[in-house]
Formats: C-alpha cells, structure tokens, sequence
C-alpha cells in the first residue's frame, strides 16, 4: 500500500537531505570535489575549513561556533584526552539546544541513519518482508550509551567513533572517511530481515544519551482525547517506539511524554482524526489534567 506523505514528515525530509548537503557544501565550495577528492589544478585552493561552515556530524564549526557530538565528548573526556573548553562549550550548546527542543529531535530530523531506516522501512513494505516491531527494549541504548564510555575509558579511546554508522555518511561523501560503513551496512541487514529499527529505537548509544536529555524537552506531542477514535494507526507510525503513547492514548497524559520521542510528526501526520498536534511546554500531570478538560469550570 502506498502511503502519502504528511506535511511534517515532507518538512522533515527536506531537513535530512538539506543536513546532508550541508555537510558536502564546505568541500565543494573550497574547490575540492566529493569524497575527499582535489578536483583542483596546482594552484593553491582554500581548505574546507576555512568556510563559514565546516565539519561533520561528530565536530564541526558554524560562523566560528564549534558544535561537538556530546557523546563524542564524553569517550575522549573518559579516554583521558582531554577537550579544550572551547571543545566542551561546544558539546554543551549542543545538548542546551537539543535538550530544549526535543533531545531526539536530532534522530528525528538531523541524523542520516535515521534517514536510511525509513528507507529501510520502505523497501521491507515493498518487498513484503515481515519482522517484529520490537525484539529489545527501548532502555537498552542507555546502557548502551553508558557501556561505550566506560569502555572508552578502559582502552583509552573513544570506540564508537571508530565504528559510529552516524558520521559514516555525511564524513564519506565529503571526506571519504568510510569508518562506520560496516556497522551502517549491518543495521540496514538488522532494520531488513531482524527487528524494525532496532537500530535508532534500542540499541544507539547517542540516542540513548538523547532519550535521557529527551525528558526536558518542550516540544511534545499533545492528543486532544475528544477526537481520539482509537484506531491506532499513530502506534504504528511511530518512528521510536509505539509504547510510548500509551499513556496518552489511555487518557493517563495529555502529551508523550517519554524522552524517547524523537518529534517526528509521523503520529501527528497519521492521524485521521486530527488528534494530535506538537505543543510547546510540559504540561501538567495527567490526573488533573483529565478532571479539568471534563469539567472546566468545576476544576477553575
Ligand atoms: S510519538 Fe509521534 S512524534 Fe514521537 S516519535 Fe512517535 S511518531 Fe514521532
Ligand atoms: S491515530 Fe489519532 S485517532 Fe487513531 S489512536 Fe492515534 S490519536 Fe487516536
């Protein structure tokens, strides 16, 4: 069945592809060519980095900003590296805005792989390859995320960054670094024939970090319980993990809640009944919440 494609997730595509051609633009620009190719002559050229925008998903610079991945940040600082506090800065403007917005806001609109696992998701609709929903629980990458620096710590290196799928995309096409390839090829082999997204929903450990930030977030999914005819099409749209609008759909919240949610719109965009709608703040608990939308006045 094709299905068509709603306004957020149409805004949301255009997100990811303009993120990766961000990440191409610095190197074209210079006069160097993709995939760390010098399409140049002899005569001196610019380097990349000398944009106004340059770097990867793991560190990079805007207008002389740097921006660096806080889980990256965590393994070089457990490594016994050490960062520079403009380095540190940079890792924590990341996790302020994200932590602000949505933490797996990045997973939603940013991150290539997320990209992929919806194309994945599209080929095994297609081809009509049948997998569970969910094979780990959705906590699994918190550890995940805890267990990569404490093994950074102990070998003395950041590993994931070796073996992220995360840069793997953006560092080949404009650098050619393709460390990360092989995990990338693994998760779509995982998304295809084992779990659906078990990759982004239970196993990445910079998703896991964002699931814990995620919780502050003041972007959330809000369901208007009036219009909700429960047919639920928004759990199976779900790009995180259906689990988490359990509570709204039984009336027990008023927003998904859970840090897990990555504000993708796919619910929203679902949703036959117009019921649900991104609102801005953490609103009140549920319990009274629900007294005051049956009785406004009583509850006033
Ligand atoms: S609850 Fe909605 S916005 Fe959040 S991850 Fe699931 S589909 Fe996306
Ligand atoms: S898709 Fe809309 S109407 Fe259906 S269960 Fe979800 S919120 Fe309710």
């Amino acid at each position: 069945m094709t299905r068509s494609m709603g306004k957020i997730t149409l805004a949301r595509r255009i997100v990811q592809v303009v993120m990766l051609g961000l990440f191409c633009l610095p190197p074209l620009l210079a006069g160097w060519g993709l995939a760390g190719l010098y399409a140049g002559g002899d005569g001196e050229v610019a380097t990349p980095a000398e944009g106004v925008f340059f770097g990867s998903l793991s560190s990079s610079a805007a207008a002389g900003i740097p921006l660096l991945d806080p889980l990256a940040a965590l393994e070089v600082l457990a490594s016994g590296y050490g960062l520079a506090a403009v380095g540190l800065a940079g890792a924590a403007l990341v996790v302020v805005a994200y932590g602000l917005v949505r933490g797996r806001a990045f997973c939603g609109w940013v991150c290539p792989v997320n990209l992929i696992g919806e194309g994945v998701d599209a080929l095994r609709r297609r081809l009509g390859i049948a997998v569970p929903e969910r094979v780990l629980d959705r906590h699994v990458k918190i550890a995940v995320a805890a267990a990569v620096v404490a093994v950074s710590a102990l070998v003395g290196f950041p590993v994931f960054e070796t073996v992220s799928p995360i840069g793997a995309v953006n560092k080949g096409l404009a650098f050619s670094g393709f460390a990360g390839a092989g995990t990338l090829a693994a998760i779509v082999i995982a998304e295809l024939f084992v779990s659906r997204r078990v990759w982004c929903r239970s196993l990445c450990p910079l998703g896991g970090l964002f699931q814990v930030l995620g919780r502050a977030g003041q972007m959330n999914v809000h369901i208007n319980h009036d219009a909700c005819v429960h047919c639920g099409r928004c759990e199976e749209a779900c790009l995180a993990d259906p689990v988490i609008l359990a509570p709204a759909l039984s009336g027990d919240d008023v927003i998904v809640r859970a840090g897990d949610c990555m504000a993708c719109g796919a619910c929203v965009d679902t949703c036959p009944a117009r019921a649900l709608s991104f609102s801005l703040g953490r609103l009140p608990a549920r319990a009274q919440t629900r007294r005051e939308e049956r009785d406004p006045v009583a509850e006033s």
